[in-house]
């Protein structure tokens, strides 16, 4: 029996003991963080100064063993089909070599074929063909004594035990292909241009390789500390970079962005419809020489601008280590040799006041005591009265920008149209009570201009549809519909408005997409869930009873999830404000959804489902809209499966049946709603 092993890193008890961390640092306060001192930290807070601690053992989770068992997974969404291969000692493809890796293409080329796969389906979860499946160590050989060879085989599917099930998705459709790679930086420099944002090629040397990154910047910002740059050149920097992923920590990187008002200009020239690559690369290659430790190409104003990056000395960081000990860290940081000059599109810059909240240059923060009173406790235990206390987080008004900004710009785009609007406070404007938080503060709504739900209808889209472009989280409420809850009555809404969303912004700029979630349809992910034996549970509450509060969510709101077929039904709270974002979002994490399919216990089997093709399934959003109009309020959660449909309602947290039938048009009916 080799499927199941003993856990070698605690040898089956299921805990281990292992050296406290505080012996890294030695014994003392403040340590560096580069140091291996094998002292032990006499003050120390987790091991008490003795050095060692029992804890359970994070391999196995405490089970003692470790499943060795793979299953690799392929569904053909177009017919629903399905076919697995379950990997077990013994019962591996003879690799190459030893030593070489299997890749999960090995596999599923053979799978694909059997269930008329020809593209794999992208963005179906995280999973790509040259992933790492297993690896058969040296010493693996093919007339090795069986009990060696299958012991080996058992440790090297045990090494892969964390993602147990590889499930791919794909279509009876070749894939599109890969696009090139000169076009895609033209597309990436295109949306710069129409955003007035710089896009920059990075290249830095790390540990005596060349790393490049490419993001978009707002122009001013410092280069940052550590840019996450894995891609070797220049290709497959742009390979790994869509838009959303070179938008992506915006506002982390322009916390210190001078802030400008928008321009509109024409750039001088038109993009090519595909980049030099070559002459880009040796360009900034170039600027490598003289061991600069790192160069960048900023597209700006419709050309590329070239520099060197120079060391600009060194920051040090403190952190608190678990121990009670104070870790130091020194991080290098750079600076453009040269800055391009200052963009065309910069208008006239934006006033800014301090952040009332925070005290720059330092951890103390506002403290809890003041929020939502007019004052600080004089009582409080964390600050004595002060009004503010330290804090490992960001500051919750300015999010360490230190700057709250007078005005500011809102930018909208659906990636190929584009508005910049000014949104600047008039002193007097209008602002009447629309409604009253639980606690009596006012509600005011602003004029119609400061609704930033009017985008929507322009570009053509739902409200719901409208996302930060940086944050890919749907924009709030209160920006939506302009609504202003008035905590200072000396602060006149519309500037309250514009500083709460302006404050922490990269340059006082913000960025919205106006595009509905590009997600497959709901029927793919039943399709899905057929073929795989799981189930999809979708939660579904209609807001329709509080239309009209400020203070309440509005409209519609869904929860997708994939479970185990005999997973038990709890009353999730759904989040989605439309169901395309709830399938976009299961979609997203669907390696997630599926490991919480598989059972925890390492000797119970990974799913290993195999499926004829099936007819397609009924699309089932009408039905549950009506179930959800009838339950106004409540969540109605409604489960899909092999076996059927079953509905509930969740009332106070726990969930009730309602019904359980073959299909939904079953299950509704036998729940005779008024008007049916
Ligand atoms: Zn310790
Ligand atoms: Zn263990
Ligand atoms: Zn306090
Ligand atoms: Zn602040």
């Amino acid at each position: 029996m080799h499927e199941v092993i003993d856990c070698d890193e605690c040898d089956g008890l299921g805990f281990r003991v292992r050296r406290c961390f505080c012996v890294q640092g030695g014994d003392q306060l403040v340590v560096d963080g580069g140091r291996y001192a094998d002292q032990v930290y006499v003050g120390c807070r987790v091991c008490g100064g003795d050095g060692s601690v029992a804890e359970p053992c994070a391999r196995c989770g405490r089970a003692g063993r470790r499943r060795a068992q793979l299953v690799v997974t392929v569904v053909n969404l177009d017919t629903g089909a399905a076919a697995s291969r379950r990997l077990l000692p013994g019962r591996l493809d003879p690799p190459a070599e030893p030593d070489t890796i299997t890749r999960a293409r090995d596999i599923v080329t053979g799978l694909a074929g059997a269930v008329g796969v020809r593209g794999l389906s992208p963005h179906w979860g995280q999973r790509a063909l040259g992933d790492e499946v297993y690896w058969l160590p040296r010493r693996w050989r093919a007339h090795l004594p069986a009990q060696e060879r299958l012991a080996l085989e058992a440790e090297a599917l045990a090494q892969q035990e964390y993602d147990p099930w590889r499930v791919y998705v794909g279509r009876g459709t070749e894939a599109p292909p890969s696009p090139e790679p000169g076009r895609e930086l033209a597309r990436l420099c295109e949306q710069a241009d129409l955003l007035y944002l710089d896009l920059v090629v990075e290249a830095r040397r790390r540990y005596g390789e060349v790393v490049w990154t490419i993001r978009y910047e707002v122009p001013g910002g410092r280069v940052p500390l550590d840019p996450h740059a894995r891609a070797q050149d220049l290709p497959s920097a742009i390979a790994a970079t869509t838009f959303r992923e070179a938008m992506r920590g915006l506002d982390d990187r322009g916390r210190d962005a001078p802030a400008y008002t928008v321009r509109p200009v024409r750039t001088a020239a038109a993009i090519p419809s595909s980049m030099d690559l070559g002459r880009l690369d040796r360009a900034v290659l170039a600027d490598l020489a003289d061991d600069a430790p790192g160069a960048q190409a900023v597209w700006r104003d419709g050309r590329w601008w070239h520099t060197p990056l120079r060391s600009a000395g060194s920051v040090e960081e403190l952190h608190e280590r678990e121990t009670g000990q104070i870790v130091r860290y020194v991080r290098q940081m750079v600076r453009r040799a040269a800055e391009p000059p200052d963009p065309a599109w910069w208008g006239e810059p934006v006033e800014h006041r301090p952040c009332p909240d925070c005290r720059p240059g330092t951890r103390l923060r506002r403290c809890h005591c003041r929020v939502g009173a007019p004052g600080p406790d004089p009582q409080c235990s964390r600050c004595s009265g002060a009004g503010f206390a330290p804090s490992g987080l960001a500051c919750f008004t300015c999010r360490d920008g230190g700057r709250i900004p007078a005005a500011l710009t809102v930018t909208v785009t659906d990636g190929r149209r584009v508005s910049h609007e000014t949104w600047r406070p008039v002193p007097g404007e209008p602002a009447p009570v629309v409604g009253y938080q639980p606690n009596g503060t006012p509600v005011h709504q602003l004029r119609p201009h400061w609704r930033l739900a009017r985008h929507a209808a322009v570009f053509g889209v739902r409200p719901t549809d409208l996302t930060h472009l940086d944050e890919d989280q749907p924009v709030d409420q209160d920006l939506l519909d302009a609504t202003v809850t008035v905590h200072d009555p000396a602060v006149e809404p519309a500037r309250q408005h514009v500083e709460r969303i302006g404050a922490g912004l990269p340059g006082a700029r913000l960025f919205v997409l106006a595009a509905a979630p590009d997600a497959p349809p709901l029927t793919d992910l039943l399709r899905l869930a057929y073929a795989l034996d799981l189930a999809v549970v979708v939660t579904y509450r209609d807001h329709r009873l509080d239309a009209g509060d400020p203070t309440k969510v509005q409209g519609e709101r869904w929860d997708i999830r994939l479970t185990a077929r005999d997973a038990r039904i709890g009353a999730e709270f759904p989040f989605c404000a439309s169901v395309e974002l709830a399938v976009a979002r299961c979609v997203e994490y669907l390696d997630m959804h599926l490991l919480a399919a598989v059972p925890r216990e390492p000797d119970r089997p990974v799913p290993a489902p195999q499926a004829a093709p099936s007819p397609p399934v009924a699309e089932p959003t009408g039905l549950l809209r009506r179930v959800g109009r009838h339950y106004a309020g409540q969540p109605v959660v409604a489960s899909f499966d092999r076996a059927g449909c079953r509905l509930w309602l969740a009332e106070r947290g726990e969930v009730q049946p309602l019904a359980r039938a073959a299909t939904l048009d079953d299950a509704v009916s036998a729940l005779r709603l008024s008007g049916s």
